[in-house]
């Protein structure tokens, strides 16, 4: 992709595009055959429960084992895949890989997991969905109380009358709705009234150095306030030290994700590490932390 190279014609039609759109037409084309050539993982993320100091689900978190470019991360190619029009066919995959996965956990032993599955804005737009996650969940044999489906509060404000709809149906499933990333989108909080969901979880902007940060602290405690208040699950995105999880503890949250617990990890590891509860504990205990005070 140098100068030297488009003078050569060395450039691909593809590249030649790019290079004047700034767009990747190359990994877009490579994105369309990505799903039938198997190129694709899905890694799961441990959801830690404080109180049970045990592991209580998982993000399930799609990874691209791009052929020449190597690992290919989901912020890059999953915008790239809704301008494209893929998003959709990309996230039936995810779900139907998700359940299966969660479905055979149960006959190891691991049976109170619950998956959480990323949505697109775009997969919503389809007409039943609603009808598409019963059918998987059915194909597999999952208890939809073990799905969580994970949106963005952008998505849930685009058309809330649509979405209010939505989320009613899919949770007279039994399948449970969290907002993804919450505080970073537009600021109403009125779709929080006209919407029903189960989880909020805190941005990762709000949880890194909450410990000692006062803006941080004053956003954390109002949503862990709300979710109190509105009678749900408060989960905190991004813990990446031991002091962010005492601090956010001790203000009334209990649910934690990120990577002082653990990092997004292939199926195999994410068993070994759910299992390993010793090890679970020791990521609590105050040997391993700061004194107080
Ligand atoms: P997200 O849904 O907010 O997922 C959390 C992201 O934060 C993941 O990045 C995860 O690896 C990262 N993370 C977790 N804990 C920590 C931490 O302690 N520190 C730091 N620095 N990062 C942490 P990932 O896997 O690269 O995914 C990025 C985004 O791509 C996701 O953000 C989500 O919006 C999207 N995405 C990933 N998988 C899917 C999918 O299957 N479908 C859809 N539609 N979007 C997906
Ligand atoms: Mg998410
Ligand atoms: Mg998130
Ligand atoms: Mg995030």
């Amino acid at each position: 992709s140098t100068l030297a190279a488009r003078h050569s014609g060395a450039l691909s039609p593809a590249d030649a595009l790019s290079q004047a759109t700034g767009y990747d037409f190359a990994l877009e084309q490579d994105l369309r055959r990505a799903i039938t050539s198997g190129e694709f993982e899905l890694w799961f993320q441990p959801f830690i429960d404080a109180r049970s100091q045990s592991v209580c689900g998982a993000e399930a978190l799609i990874r691209w084992r791009h052929p020449t470019r190597g690992f290919v991360s989901p912020a890059e190619f999953i915008p790239l895949a809704e301008a494209a029009g893929l998003a959709d066919e990309i996230g039936t995959w995810v779900l139907d890989a998700a359940c299966r996965a969660t479905r055979s956990w149960s006959a190891t032993g691991l049976p109170a997991v619950k998956i959480a599955v990323n949505v697109s804005g775009r997969q919503l737009e389809r007409d039943g969905f609603d009808r598409l996650v019963e059918r998987t969940l059915s194909r597999h044999g999952l208890p939809p109380h073990l799905l969580e489906l994970e949106l963005t509060e952008t998505i849930a404000m685009a058309d809330s009358r649509t979405a209010a709809l939505l989320f009613e149906r899919l949770r007279a499933l039994g399948v449970a709705i969290s907002i993804d990333d919450f505080g970073t989108g537009y600021s109403s909080l009125s779709y929080l009234k006209k919407l029903s969901f189960d989880k909020l979880k805190i941005d990762r902007e709000f949880v890194t150095d909450v410990d000692s940060r006062r803006d941080c602290q004053a956003i954390c405690q109002s949503i862990i306030a709300l979710g109190r208040g509105l009678g749900i699950n408060v989960l905190a995105e991004g813990v990446e030290r031991p002091e962010e999880m005492i601090w956010l503890r001790r203000h009334g949250c209990q649910l934690f994700q990120g990577f002082h617990f653990a990092r997004p990890m292939p199926e195999s590891d994410f068993l070994a590490f759910a299992r390993d509860r010793q090890a679970i504990t020791r990521l609590f205990t105050p040997k391993t932390l700061p004194s107080p005070g």
